[in-house]
């Protein structure tokens, strides 16, 4: 919590107002029984009306000055702890999007979600609660005590019976509650996962007629929030009533031994009423005091949360000094590479060594998990390799700014991804300052011009969020044009033909080729007949290299490679 409190620097002049507002609304508060007094004890006494009207203004009056302050102060603070989230979600969003793959896969999409909004929620509603009372509860719990000593001295013990039970009643109730709180957060995060999973996968839930099966997960989840935070108000509800009773004892037996004594000529009813009314701010002070109790260690859950996504460092750094590429462009070498997911037990890719150079197709086949993904991955440095080197333009991959990196790289992930916005905004994606002539070629290209055409507004049609509105296929089409656009060093296509019917894949690889002579493409594929014709391909089992060489060679040498091509093409076709 206090670690988060550092982003308060620039708001320091208005928490400093909001302060000082705060301690005069509380003075005016603290005077006004004592001025109360006065016009019991003097004005009606002695039947002074000018007295009264006189005090009676002036109470008019601090009381207008405390309400000025207060609201001021409440406004001021709004907007302060308004202000302070905004920068700490935007901290938090650009600390996320330095993550590599790795933090991603730790700490989980629904999580950093509940933590860039709702923790971020708790923590602004506690700061408010803090401006307001951090000054406030002091001030009238000693304020008002010292005021009361100087009414009744006699009558303070009453005090010293009443405020450690209130104590001891807020302890009880406070250490109970606050550990649900922390749970409460970790179910909110449960529960927007299992919200999220039904939202994004709603056709396969439907197609697999599945929908009892998640309302009844969602219910779950959503059962186990409610009672949790149930339990957490049925025992911050004990509080109140619990304050009430002592409260309202404490004020009988005020009056009940006060009156004694203002019948013994020791006090006058003045300073009663006054004493009376200070002893209940000093009770207001505690309950406000409880409050914080309570909300601090709710929001230090929050900001705990907050904090293990700032503190987080990604893995994978910029090199202090970015080496530039020696001008070769579009050399890819993999020496001796070895890597495994974290927490995997066996390495995803082991030893894996080859080079691509430009103007060259290199094509990587395998079954399922083979892990050409996770080679592919390794190029525009998602993931850091455990030994070996990935070397692009003769420069460790490591020792290159990811910016200059990627820059070299036009990649085309296995799931193609778009965002709400305009096809052309889309393919623009890939080089902002793209002409229209140049996005138009890139979509003919990549063969999506046709259905581009055909749409009612071209290349200004909309596309729905997460790209619901196109086609697998055509999907996968406007993300390779959107590679393409780049004109890249080096083109990374991950089975990125795979939605695409035979001639439109057999059509966008002989539009490509006369695209990419001078770069080095990498083609993910599954199809025999994608790879067939590429310059060197590369045969993948259980992340090793199973066979290196062309079609012709590798049907003499790898026994993989023939089992995969026997088992999709006829015997002519081979031959
Ligand atoms: P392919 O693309 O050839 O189908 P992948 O490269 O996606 O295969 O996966 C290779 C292996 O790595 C698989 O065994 C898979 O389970 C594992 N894997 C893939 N992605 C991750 C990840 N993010 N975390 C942990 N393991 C992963
Ligand atoms: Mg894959």
């Amino acid at each position: 919590m206090l670690k988060l409190f550092r982003f308060l620097k620039p708001f320091w002049l208005p928490i400093v107002f909001v302060l000082m507002l705060v301690f005069l609304q509380s003075l005016s508060e603290l005077y006004l029984p004592t001025l109360m007094a006065d016009i019991v004890d003097t004005g009606i006494v002695k039947g002074d009306t000018n007295y009264i009207m006189s005090i009676g203004g002036f109470m008019l009056l601090v009381a207008a000055g405390g309400g000025l302050c207060a609201i001021t102060a409440s406004y001021l603070s709004a907007r302060v702890a308004s202000g302070y989230g905004r920068q700490l979600r935007s901290r938090v969003f650009k600390h996320v999007e330095n993550f590599s793959l790795q933090e991603f896969d730790k700490i989980g999409t629904a999580s950093l979600i509940t933590r860039t909004t709702n923790d971020i929620t708790q923590v602004q509603t506690v700061l408010v609660m803090i401006l307001r009372m951090m000054v406030m509860a002091p001030m009238m719990c000693i304020g008002g005590l010292i005021m009361a000593i100087s009414k009744d001295a006699h009558l303070t013990w009453v005090l010293a019976v009443v405020i450690p039970i209130l104590a001891l009643a807020i302890f009880a109730v406070a250490s109970r509650g606050i550990p649900l709180f922390k749970a409460m957060q970790k179910k909110l995060d449960r529960l927007n996962l299992v919200l999220r999973e039904g939202l994004t996968g709603i056709r396969v839930i439907r197609s697999f007629n599945r929908i009892n099966f998640e309302k009844e997960r969602f219910r779950d989840a959503n059962a186990d929030l409610t009672n949790t935070a149930i339990r957490v108000n049925r025992i911050m509800a004990f509080l109140m009533p619990v304050m009430m009773i002592v409260m309202n004892f404490s004020s009988i037996a005020i009056i009940w031994f006060g009156s004694r004594r203002i019948d013994m000529g020791h006090m006058a009813v003045g300073d009663l009423m006054a004493f009376l009314q200070y002893a209940m701010q000093i009770m207001f002070s505690l309950l406000m005091v409880s409050m914080m109790f309570v909300l601090i260690p709710r929001a230090s859950a929050s900001a705990a949360r907050i904090n293990e996504v700032l503190d987080m460092k990604p893995e994978i750094e910029d090199p202090a000094q970015g080496r530039s590429a020696d001008g070769r462009r579009g050399y890819i070498e993999f020496n001796d590479v070895t890597f495994s997911y974290p927490g995997a037990e066996q390495p995803a890719l082991s030893n894996l060594s080859f080079r691509a150079a430009p103007g060259q197709v290199t094509a990587i086949i395998g079954g399922t998990g083979s892990g050409k993904s996770t080679l592919l991955s390794l190029m525009p440095r998602f993931y850091d390799v455990d030994s070996g080197a990935v070397v692009i333009d003769g420069v460790d991959v490591k020792e290159l700014t990811q910016s200059e990196l990627r820059s070299k790289i036009g990649f085309v992930p296995q799931k193609a991804v778009l965002f709400t916005g305009t096809i052309a905004e889309n393919i623009r994606y890939g080089k902002e300052d793209a002409t229209d002539e140049e996005v138009r070629h890139a979509a003919a290209i990549a063969q999506a011009s046709d259905f581009i055409g055909e749409m009612t507004d071209g290349y200004d049609s909309l596309i729905a969020q997460g790209g619901t509105n196109v086609s697998g296929g055509q999907k996968q089409r406007l993300a390779i044009a959107r590679a393409l656009v780049r004109r890249p060093e080096i083109y990374l296509f991950d089975d990125s033909f795979s939605a695409l019917d035979f001639k439109t894949d057999a059509k966008l690889r002989a539009a490509l080729r006369g695209e990419t002579t001078e770069s080095t493409v990498l083609i993910v594929a599954q199809r025999v007949s994608t790879v067939m014709d590429a310059d060197q391909i590369i045969v993948l089992e259980e992340g090793r290299i199973a066979g290196i060489g062309t079609h012709r060679e590798l049907l003499d040498t790898s026994d993989v490679y023939r089992e995969i091509v026997s088992s999709q093409l006829s015997e002519e076709e081979i031959a």
